[in-house]
Parts: C-alpha cells; sequence; structure tokens
C-alpha cells in the first residue's frame, strides 16, 4: 500500500446497525469492505458515504430541495470530511426498464446510429438519414406499423375459442369477460337475433366472425332472463327492455382492455387469449424501412446490433485501421455468401453516387467518408475493449437489460464508467464479482486498477476471497449481524488482518477454508436430459445425479443460467403439468414478460423419482413495501391471530384482518398503511418520508392499543428474527419459520422490513427458508441459480448446510456456482463452456469434484483443484 494521499474522515457513524463509528479510509486507493451479511457494510458504504456524497450534490443542485432531503434521510452521522464525490455502481434491485438495451445502457447505441447515418451505404437515391432515425425509440425512427416495438399483438379463432365443441351459453368464447359482462354480451346476441345454443364449431362462419372480430359496436334491447324464443317475441313486440347493451367484438374487447385496464390481473388475463408475432412490416427489426435500407459491412443496423461485441470487434478492427473500407467489409465476417453479396452489390452502387460538398451527401467511397468511419470504428472499438475484458463479448448490442443478471448489469455499467473519463470520484461498487468465474476476475481487478490509476477512489462491498486480497486497504465490518455487528473490527492494509482475532473474515482469508468434510453421496440414477435446446445450448444431452447436489459451472455466458434456471425447470414443470412451485410477483406486463426463446428437448429418464420441482431465485419477494418477511413466509397470520384472541381485541370484535395494514379498519388513514408517503421533487428521484400520522408505524391508535404480551403490532413488526425467537419461544407454529430464517443467516432482519429494502440474496435466502419449513418433503428438485451470490463465505457456508440437509432428506439439488469452495462440496460437477455464447454451450467436463479437477481441458480446473 503506497502512502494514502488524503483520507476520508468519519465521525460518528450510527446509520441503521453502526455503533458511533470513526473511521479514516484512504482516498485514491482500492478499499473492500468485507463482513457477514447484516455485519453493517452497505450501511457504511453505501447508506452514510455515498448517501453523504450524495446529499451534498442534490443540496448544490438544488437549494430549495434541502428541507425534503432533510426529511428523507441525512445519514446518520456526526461529521464526513475529505469526501469526494460519489458515483455507486449498486446491484440492480428493482426492474430495469423494458426498452433499454446493452447499447442504450453504454450509449454505444448512439455511436452506432451515428455510423450508421454518416458512413452507412444508402441505396442508390435514398436521402441521407440522421442519428436518430436509426432509433426504434423515436417518433422519427420507429416502424409505423408496430410503433417501434417489433412485435405485433393479435388474437385468433383458436386463442379466444379454445374448445369449438361448447355453445356460446357454454362459454365457448373464453377470451369474453367473466361474471356479469359476458352474460351481458351473450343475451345481446340472442336480441341480435344469433343462435347461442348451437355448439360453435357448427354456426356459419360469416356470423362467428362478426361475434369476434367486427368493430361494430351495436346497442340492442337486453330482456335478461327471458329464453332466446321469448326474447325474439319480446323485441318483435318492442317490449320494454331490462336495459339497452352495446355489443362489442370479442376481438375488440381484448385489445381495448389491453390497451386501457391499469389492473395487472386483467392484463393478464387478456394476454392469454392474444399471441404475438414478428411485426410484418419491419419483420421484428423496429425501425421503419428507410433505416433498414441503409446498411454498414453489408448489415443493417438491426442485424448489427444482434452481433455478439466480440463478432463486432472483429468487423470494426479493419475499419478502425484503414485497411477496408466500411462498404466491403462483409466477407470479413463468417457470414453467409448472402451478406457478402449485399456488400458487393452496395460497393458498386455506392462508387455511381453523385459528389457533394456536404458530408451528409458525401458518396460512398470519398476520403471524408472514409476517416468518419475509421474514427468512429475506433472509438467503437474503444469502448468494446472494456466490456470485452469483463467478459461481456457473448453480449450483442441490441439485448434486452430484462434478459440480464444483476452481475452482468452491473459490470457494464462499471465498464461504461471508464469511458466517462471521471477523476476525483469514489465509486461505490457493491460485489462487482458477482456472476464472474474466477478466470475473468482478472480482467475485473485491471478495470478496478485502471479506474484507481486515473486518481479515483473505489470504495468496494466484496465476498470474493481472491478479489479482497487484491486491495490496497480493507475496512472489516462485525463481529456479528445486526445489533451483534456494526463495529468496525479491522481497518488497514490486508495483511494486517492477520491479527484480528474477532473477525470472521480473517479466518478464510487466512486459514485453510474450514470445509466440513463430508462422506460424499453416491449417484443411483439420474435425471437425464436429452437434445436441449434453449439461447446457446444446441442440442445438449446431460445427466443430474437424483438425491445428490450438482454444481453447475463455466464463465459468464457459457449457458448455465439457460441450463439450469432456463431449461431445467421448463421441462421437468411441463412434464410434471405443472407451473413452478415457486410464488412468482405477478405484477410485471405479461406480454413483455414472454420469452420468444422456448426449450426443446425432453426427459429421457429420472422423471419417476421427481415429484416437485421449486426455482430459489433472487428476484424480489415483492415489489411493493406491502409485503414483507413476515407476510412472505406465512407467520404474519399466525401473529395476527394471536393479537385477536387477546381480551381486548376480543371486547373490539376485533378479527385477524384488523391487524394487518393491508386492510381499512386497522391501518394508518394517511398512509394507508405504507408508513411512508413519497415526496416528488422538480427534477430529482422522489424521496419517501415517514408518514406524519403515525410515524412509520402504519396502524391507526385504536389498533396499537392492543398488546400481546406488552408489545403492539408495529412493535413486533419491528422485531429482528433473533428478537422474535425470545418473544414468541411459546409459540411453536411461529417460532418454526423464525427459527429456519436465523439458521439460514437472517437472525438481523426485522419481521416488517419491507421486500423493496432486501437484497436480491436475501429474497433469495427467504424464499428458500420458506421452502424449508415445509416438513416432510422429499423428491424435489430444487434449482438455485448462484445462491452465494451477495453472501459472506461464512454465510456461504450456513446456506450450504441447509443445502445438504435437502440433499439427505432425499431431495436433489442443482445449483449454479462460481465460488469454489461451494463447488468443492458438491457431490457432481458439471462444467460448462468452452467459452462464452456461441463457443460455449457444451460439456467441457463433468463428474466428482476431484475429477474435474484434474480435467484439462475444463478453465474451472485449476481453480477447483485450489479450493480441494
Ligand atoms: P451488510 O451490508 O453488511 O449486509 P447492512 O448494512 O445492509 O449489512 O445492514 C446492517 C443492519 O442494518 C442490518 O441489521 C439490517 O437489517 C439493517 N438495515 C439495513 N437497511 C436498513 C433499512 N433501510 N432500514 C432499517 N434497517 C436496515
Ligand atoms: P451463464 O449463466 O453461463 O452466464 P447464460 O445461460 O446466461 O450464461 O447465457 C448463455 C448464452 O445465452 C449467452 O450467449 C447469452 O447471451 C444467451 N442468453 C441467455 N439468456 C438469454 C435471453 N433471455 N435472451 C437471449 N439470449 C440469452
Ligand atoms: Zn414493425
Ligand atoms: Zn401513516
Amino acid at each position: 500500500m503506497q502512502k494514502p494521499s488524503g483520507c476520508v474522515s468519519v465521525r460518528g457513524a450510527r446509520e441503521n446497525n453502526l455503533r458511533n463509528v470513526d473511521i479514516d479510509i484512504p482516498r485514491d486507493a482500492f478499499v473492500v469492505f468485507t463482513g457477514i451479511s447484516g455485519s453493517g457494510k452497505s450501511s457504511l458504504a453505501f447508506g452514510t458515504l455515498y448517501a453523504e456524497a450524495q446529499r451534498r450534490y442534490l443540496e448544490s443542485v438544488a437549494p430549495y430541495a434541502r428541507r425534503l432531503i432533510h426529511q428523507a434521510g441525512v445519514p446518520e452521522v456526526d461529521a464526513i470530511d475529505g469526501l469526494p464525490p460519489a458515483v455507486a455502481l449498486q446491484q440492480q434491485r428493482g426492474p430495469a426498464t423494458a426498452r433499454s438495451s446493452v447499447g442504450s445502457l453504454t450509449t454505444l447505441s448512439s455511436l452506432v446510429r451515428m455510423l450508421y447515418s454518416r458512413v452507412g451505404e444508402y441505396p442508390a437515391g435514398q436521402p441521407m438519414l440522421y442519428a436518430e432515425d436509426f432509433s426504434p425509440n423515436t417518433v422519427a425512427g420507429a416502424c409505423p406499423a408496430c410503433h417501434g416495438i417489433g412485435r405485433v399483438y393479435d388474437a385468433t379463432e383458436q386463442t379466444m375459442v379454445p374448445d369449438p365443441s361448447l355453445t356460446i351459453r357454454e362459454r365457448a368464447i373464453a377470451s369474453w369477460p367473466p361474471a356479469w359482462h359476458g352474460q351481458n354480451l351473450r343475451d345481446i346476441l340472442v336480441s341480435l337475433g344469433y343462435d347461442v345454443d348451437t355448439p360453435w364449431r357448427d354456426l356459419p362462419q360469416k356470423d362467428r366472425d362478426w361475434i369476434l372480430f367486427t368493430d361494430e359496436t351495436p346497442t340492442a334491447p337486453v330482456y335478461p332472463g327471458l329464453t332466446p324464443e321469448q326474447t325474439r317475441i319480446a323485441v318483435k313486440r318492442r317490449l320494454e327492455p331490462g336495459y339497452q347493451g352495446t355489443f362489442t367484438g370479442a376481438r375488440r374487447y381484448l385489445l381495448e382492455t389491453l390497451a386501457n385496464t391499469a389492473s395487472a390481473l386483467m392484463k393478464k388475463r387478456v394476454s392469454q387469449y392474444i399471441i404475438a408475432s414478428d411485426c410484418p412490416a419491419c419483420h421484428g427489426k423496429r425501425l421503419k424501412r428507410e433505416a433498414l435500407s441503409v446498411t454498414f459491412s453489408g448489415l443493417d443496423i438491426a442485424e448489427f446490433g444482434d452481433l455478439s461485441l466480440l463478432k463486432l470487434r472483429d468487423l470494426l478492427r479493419p475499419v478502425a485501421a484503414g485497411e477496408i473500407d466500411a462498404g466491403t467489409t462483409g466477407d470479413s465476417l463468417d457470414h453467409s455468401a448472402r451478406e457478402a453479396a449485399t456488400a458487393r452489390r452496395v460497393a458498386a452502387g455506392g462508387s455511381a453516387h453523385k459528389s457533394s460538398p456536404d458530408i451528409r451527401r458525401t458518396p460512398n467511397l470519398s476520403d471524408e467518408k472514409r476517416l468518419a468511419a475509421q474514427r468512429l470504428a475506433a472509438e467503437l472499438l474503444d469502448r468494446l475493449t472494456p466490456l470485452i475484458d469483463l467478459g461481456l463479448g457473448y453480449l450483442a448490442l441490441d439485448r434486452g437489460t430484462l434478459t440480464l443478471s444483476s452481475g452482468e448489469l452491473q459490470r457494464l455499467r462499471l465498464a461504461t464508467q471508464l469511458s466517462s473519463q471521471l477523476f476525483g470520484v469514489v465509486y461505490v461498487l457493491d460485489e462487482p464479482s458477482a456472476g464472474l468465474h474466477p478466470a475473468d476476475g482478472e480482467a475485473l481487478l485491471a478495470i478496478l486498477k485502471r479506474l484507481r490509476a486515473s486518481g479515483n477512489s473505489l470504495f468496494v462491498v466484496e465476498h470474493d476471497l481472491d478479489l479482497i486480497r487484491q486491495a490496497d486497504w480493507l475496512v472489516d465490518v462485525g463481529p456479528g449481524a445486526g445489533s451483534n455487528g456494526g463495529q468496525i473490527i479491522y481497518n488497514g492494509p490486508i495483511a494486517g488482518l492477520a491479527g484480528a482475532n474477532a473477525s470472521v473474515t480473517r479466518r478464510y482469508l487466512f486459514d485453510a477454508a474450514p470445509l466440513g468434510q463430508r462422506a460424499a453421496r453416491h449417484p443411483e440414477s439420474w435425471l437425464q436430459l436429452q437434445g436441449v435446446t434453449r439461447n446457446n445450448l444446441r442440442g445438449l444431452d446431460v445427466a443430474f445425479p437424483i438425491g445428490c447436489l450438482t454444481a453447475v459451472t463455466g464463465i459468464s455466458g457459457s449457458g448455465k443460467s439457460s441450463l439450469v434456471a432456463q431449461a431445467l425447470p421448463d421441462l421437468v414443470g411441463t412434464r410434471l403439468g405443472r407451473p413452478l412451485a415457486a410464488p412468482e410477483p405477478d405484477e410485471a406486463d405479461p406480454l413483455l414478460e414472454e420469452r420468444p426463446d422456448i426449450t426443446m428437448g425432453h426427459i429421457a429418464g429420472g422423471m419417476d423419482q421427481i415429484r416437485r420441482i421449486v426455482q430459489v431465485d433472487q428476484k424480489p419477494i415483492g415489489r411493493t413495501p406491502r409485503s414483507n418477511l413476515a407476510t412472505y413466509t406465512g407467520l404474519f397470520d399466525n401473529v395476527r391471530r394471536l393479537f385477536a384472541a387477546t381480551p381486548m381485541a376480543r371486547s373490539r370484535r376485533y378479527g385477524a384482518g384488523r391487524f394487518s395494514f393491508n386492510v381499512a379498519q386497522g391501518r394508518c388513514p394517511t398512509c394507508e398503511g405504507e408508513g411512508f408517503m413519497m415526496v416528488e421533487l422538480l427534477f430529482l428521484p422522489s424521496v419517501y418520508a415517514p408518514c406524519s400520522t403515525c410515524h412509520g408505524s402504519r396502524y391507526n391508535d385504536q389498533t396499537l392499543e392492543v398488546e400481546w404480551q406488552g408489545r403492539n403490532i408495529a412493535q413486533v413488526l419491528d422485531m429482528t428474527v433473533d428478537e422474535a425467537c425470545s418473544f414468541f419461544a411459546g409459540e411453536p407454529s411461529i417460532l418454526r419459520p423464525l427459527t429456519v430464517l436465523r439458521e439460514i443467516g437472517l437472525g438481523y432482519l426485522r419481521l416488517g422490513q419491507p421486500a423493496t429494502e432486501l437484497s436480491g440474496g436475501e429474497a433469495q435466502r427467504i424464499k428458500l427458508a420458506t421452502e424449508l419449513q415445509r416438513t416432510g418433503r422429499g423428491s424435489t428438485l430444487y434449482v438455485l441459480d448462484e445462491p452465494t451470490s451477495g453472501l459472506h463465505p461464512a454465510d456461504a457456508d450456513r446456506l450450504m448446510l441447509q443445502l445438504q440437509s435437502l440433499a439427505d432428506a432425499g431431495n436433489t439439488v442443482v445449483v449454479v456456482e462460481h465460488d469454489m469452495r461451494v463447488v468443492a462440496q458438491a457431490d457432481w460437477v458439471i462444467d460448462l463452456g468452452p467459452g462464452a455464447g456461441e463457443d460455449g454451450g457444451r460439456i467441457v467436463a463433468a463428474g466428482r469434484p476431484a475429477e474435474v479437477a484434474e480435467n484439462p481441458h475444463s478453465l474451472t480446473a485449476t481453480y477447483l483443484k485450489a479450493a480441494l
């Protein structure tokens, strides 16, 4: 460690569990923050240091917002000196926006649009386009048929009438609204003279088409309760109808509902009957025809955006070196003869253009254009390199950010920072190694070092031992979690931690990792998948030992998630004829969520021993502060029953519902049980401030008067799991889930901690704990994608104990894993690769950990060997 050029001095930090922390942290250095989950690392790095830098920034740009910011939460700290401006790269907790892509996030897309606008090959006679004409997200560029979405949504007779043997009265039109509204539509049809008692398939096609597809909305008298015969007579005699009803065609109803409803449930219901297909005008490329007619290297901009970054690099290199003209590089790719032909045709046509001084009218092969191409290609290359170095070369620019893991997202942001050329800032990072194979760790380190060398400070919350060892300085927080943590156990260069006896981190960093030696299980039967095809997996045959713990390894992009988190649950779930058991928050847009990519393949054996599949992922357990640990695990139901059974509650006739902050009678009327009010700030992100009526308790005063064992319901929600374990010691139905949560290392969480404040790792462990408290289940397949991401090695050990106990009970466990300490404890290892994207998707090695560690073809082998 070179002498720090300056320090950030923190005095009296008390954010969350921090215990009046005083600490001096060097600037212009690579500093890691370590400690077990809940010890207070994030409270120090993000909650105090970053929050304070942010607050100062906000105050400087928006003095009027000062009062609100104070309300919203100034970090609990006496003083911080020497703090530079900060940039935080946190793991994404909420969902990314649907339309953002790798290209837009990294801003590479705007360079590419510039490239196409300035130096693309235009068809003869077509005027040049502006850069924004190449963006599907602008009115100028979007395909007019699909408004830049690339898909069109429509309903067909098959989707709306799944069973044509039914009559309309028997609900042949499944897509009709339920209940009264559907009956109303049927009664109108009767009044209009349609037959509702003949099987659908026997109705004349003309009638079927009108009922489903008409855009007319005729009004007709409705006679509820009359038979069709009686109705006909009533209509004829112009009897007084029950009411006048307006008919809407079935398809029109679906599309209108989809466009107008605010209810996620309705959207979901309606979208079942709608199929999406590629827009016929742009073939899913989202751009208007003129934009798609412009090519570079024989590719239109959509094809360019579909290439992997690695292929883009190959394509741009000769252009940047000035070797080949942009129009003729088509055959430098291993692309089809079609593209080479396009390139030749374009080049030939291009040279016939007339010359003109305006750059936007420059002929295709002019020197200006060649120079512009060279410069733009060079800049693109510069920006691609760090992305490729960080192991993201398999991504394409048009890949939607929704399909990326949080680790991939963070690395994208990190690489993008390199080109922003800031200096003198602190980068506050949350586990940048997440999702990274040890073989890719070197590149990450190189990028961090480059950021530091340009005069920045790096404050990194990290668990990866190899990365921690490379830091200049280590801040270890602990010793325990929650109220047992919040102290600085060590602050100094790495080597000095060896003397810090109270540190949990020390054991893992310096002692040989204390692996619980256990006898390996012996696979007796196998879950055999054949011909698995999904993303980069192409006809893969793979077998997982039943009743064992299998770790799937491989570099980022090799296909681990495609296999374990997508194909395996798809195939097994389909065979079980059931949707996945994992409860999913269903608030997302169902149409955007559909995956156009489907799994192909089949299961050749082993299904007789699998009765259930559970996927435990890091998705949030809920997307609003209304769901929390207690509601998700179900233990809150039992707590509320206890409160409802107290004498006071009974005398006041308060049921269990009264003690829910989602029910009107019991909750605070001002914030409607949120506990917080959102404060909108002009031009700034909105902030949350505690509700001024209930001060964050969420309940009204009458509800809070009811106590069980001296505590009201809000006080119970404010307890940590550890505290609640003693408080509910005599209540087995509440104690059981609490105990599991504690064993899995979540004793520090508060029962009422909103879902939105939980990290992905915490959400995953809560799901797992919920699963573990269901006693007596066997024959279940558990699927986990990187369960140790975000976990200190000590927490990872606890998690492994739980997973091992699941396998001991006869369940099959499959995990995607990078941490070789964990892989070493598996019964079986499947190593995917050899590369990423198209170069991956195959099994490089499979066997016991010790066998895979000896495999000369496996990139994982050396790292695994070191952990055995
Ligand atoms: P770490 O980053 O080491 O996992 P944190 O700093 O996130 O730990 O958490 C330290 C303690 O503060 C824990 O007990 C946690 O439950 C609590 N905590 C974290 N965030 C909040 C919050 N927004 N509100 C209240 N308590 C919190
Ligand atoms: P890993 O889990 O080993 O990092 P993935 O299974 O995520 O690898 O990715 C394997 C390949 O499949 C990569 O080329 C990746 O870009 C592609 N891929 C993964 N998920 C999707 C998706 N939802 N849509 C398109 N391509 C995907
Ligand atoms: Zn279109
Ligand atoms: Zn309130």
